[in-house]
C-alpha cells in the first residue's frame, strides 16, 4: 500500500489521481489520501508526485499515516 504524507499540503497536485488505475485516491481537508485498503500497491503514483508525498507503508513509522489516509478517505 502506498500512503500520502503530509508534504502534499497546499500541494494538491493531482497527477498522481490521474494515473491511478483503480480510483483509490480521495480529496481530504488540506490534502490528497490513498484509501490503504484499495491502493493495489503498483506504484505508478509515487514518481508523479513533485512533492514526494507519496510513500509505501514499508517505510518506517508509517502507521500513523496509514490511519490518517484511512481515516480521511472514508470521511471526505
Ligand atoms: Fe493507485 Fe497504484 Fe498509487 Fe496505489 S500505488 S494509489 S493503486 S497508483
Amino acid at each position: 500500500t502506498y500512503i500520502v504524507n503530509d508534504s502534499c499540503i497546499a500541494c494538491k497536485y493531482t497527477d498522481c489521481v490521474e494515473v491511478c488505475p483503480v480510483d483509490c485516491f480521495y480529496e481530504g481537508e488540506n490534502m490528497l489520501v490513498i484509501h490503504p485498503d484499495e491502493c493495489i500497491d503498483c506504484g505508478v503514483c509515487e514518481p508523479e508526485c513533485p512533492a514526494d508525498a507519496i510513500r509505501p507503508d514499508t517505510e518506517p513509522d508509517m502507521e500513523k499515516w496509514v490511519e490518517f489516509n484511512r481515516k480521511y478517505s472514508l470521511e471526505w
